[in-house]
């Protein structure tokens, strides 16, 4: 009888065909306001008689506005609108590296973190990550180091700072540039100051899913004339080239052989309008974010980012850990799946296998099998991307990454995270209507 009762009362999984613990919904993101949507309406209605205005060969439109605006807000000399953060990153490594230069990244991140380099010609080198921050460890970077090292392009992943000031420290001690994929983290600061400031190039994306949500669009921000000067040579039209660049030598390099790299206006217009409440919803988004990191305080199986002081994301994902101790006889697909089937927005690691293994890396197969960069130089035959190369990022994809996409998380969702943090209790209460899921 006691077990009648008990089974009556005891709540049945999601996963199992019992009421999902989650009930409200997410918002949906990005969710541009009436004063963004008339932004843009007015940037159109405006192009309607001053053709300049809505082409970004920077003569005063939306475009050179935004610019303005982040290096106002990051206190830099130089931006650049892009199309993206893709193209900031490469326009960023065709200033700097040569045919069969070397330059290291991280492989636990978005591909173009990587491509970037490959697009310029230039050969990745993998270093290892932090085990905590997820982003390039300092030590490992350095014993990559070659005389055919150029360059660093440095993730701050999932908006957690990679620590600039000892990955500077390595490239002053080598001369080389240091880049910083910001794509997923603006707003992020590192030791009080916004990141992107720390490397010789800051790469922003303004795509759909990131902090800053306005269709498709980038930012390159500089401190550095020559660099500034030199990437409107590779990615802006000549136009544009020949209202900023100064130096004589460049001005003469002035011509139409560009990637069509600016930015859109009407992308720009959004952006500009919506920087009023970026402050704003990075509060949101750390405060969310750190309600919902003590609520699950304790919760058997899981474990937030463990982060050291100089670290003050804004985050665009959680990577979570697993810990399998904690749930014995359950693995970390068995422990998702049921969590998602309650509504929690979780998944098994979003980069899913590092970048040094992932087929293109190590079949260097990169635009279609050319051999290209590898072949170019004989030095670069030698390469090879093999399992072992990194051992702290192969570990976080292969048995303890979880992740939360958190773009949703730009206004007041306390409720939303009260009700994660139920759906945690009532599947860890529950642990053994979780073992033996098919998965
Ligand atoms: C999104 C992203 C990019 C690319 O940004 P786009 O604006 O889409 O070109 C690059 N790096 C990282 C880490 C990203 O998350």
């Amino acid at each position: 009888m006691t077990g009648s009762i008990h089974a009556d009362f005891s709540p049945l999984l999601a996963v199992r065909g019992g009421e999902p613990a989650v009930k409200l919904r997410q918002p949906s993101w990005p969710c541009p306001t009436d004063s963004e949507i008339e932004a843009v309406r007015q940037a159109m209605i405006q192009g309607k008689t001053d053709w300049a205005y809505l082409c970004a060969a920077g003569k005063g439109g939306p475009g050179q506005a935004l610019e303005e605006r982040f290096q106002r807000e990051l206190g830099v000399p130089f931006a650049v609108g892009t199309c993206g953060a893709g193209a900031a990153l490469h326009i960023a490594c065709m200033c700097v590296l040569e045919m069969g230069d070397e330059a290291i990244t991280s492989p636990y991140s978005w591909g173009q973190t990587a491509a970037c380099i490959l697009q310029a010609g230039g050969v990745p080198i993998f270093a290892d990550i932090d085990p905590n921050t997820l982003t390039l460890d300092p030590a490992s970077v350095e014993a990559r180091v070659t005389p055919r090292t150029r360059a660093i392009v440095a993730v701050h992943m999932a908006g957690v700072p990679a620590d600039m000031d000892a990955i500077n420290a390595v490239a002053a001690r080598h001369g080389l540039t240091v880049i910083e994929d910001c794509a997923q983290a603006q707003g992020s600061l590192y030791k009080g100051r916004p990141v992107g400031t720390f490397g010789n190039f800051g790469c922003f994306s303004l795509g759909s899913g990131k902090h800053l949500a306005a269709g498709d669009a980038g930012m390159l921000v500089t401190s550095d004339r020559t660099l500034f000067e030199k990437a409107l040579l590779v990615g802006m039209h000549p136009a544009r080239m020949g209202k900023d660049i100064e130096d004589p030598q460049r001005r003469a390099e002035i011509d139409n052989f560009i990637y069509t790299y600016r930015i859109n206006t009407l992308s720009a217009a959004w952006a500009l309008a919506e920087m009023d409440r970026l402050a704003e919803m990075n509060t949101w988004r750390r405060r969310n974010l750190a309600q919902l990191f003590e609520l699950l305080a304790g919760v058997p199986g899981i474990r937030p980012p463990h982060l050291p002081d100089w670290a003050d994301p804004v985050w665009h994902m959680v990577n979570w850990t697993f810990v399998a101790e904690e749930v014995p006889g359950i693995s970390r697909a068995q422990y998702v799946k049921a969590l998602r089937a309650e509504g929690v927005p979780i998944s098994t690691g979003y980069v899913g296998s590092p970048l040094h293994l992932r087929p293109t890396m190590r079949q260097k197969r990169y635009h279609f099998g050319r051999g290209y960069p590898w072949a170019a130089d004989p030095a670069s035959h030698f390469i090879e991307y093999a399992p072992g190369d990194c051992p702290v990022a192969e570990r976080r994809c292969s048995e303890l990454d979880m992740t939360t996409q958190t773009g949703w998380c730009y206004c007041d969702v306390s409720a939303i995270m009260k009700e994660f943090a139920a759906a945690f209790r009532k599947v860890t209460d529950h642990l053994d209507q979780v073992r033996g899921l098919e998965v």
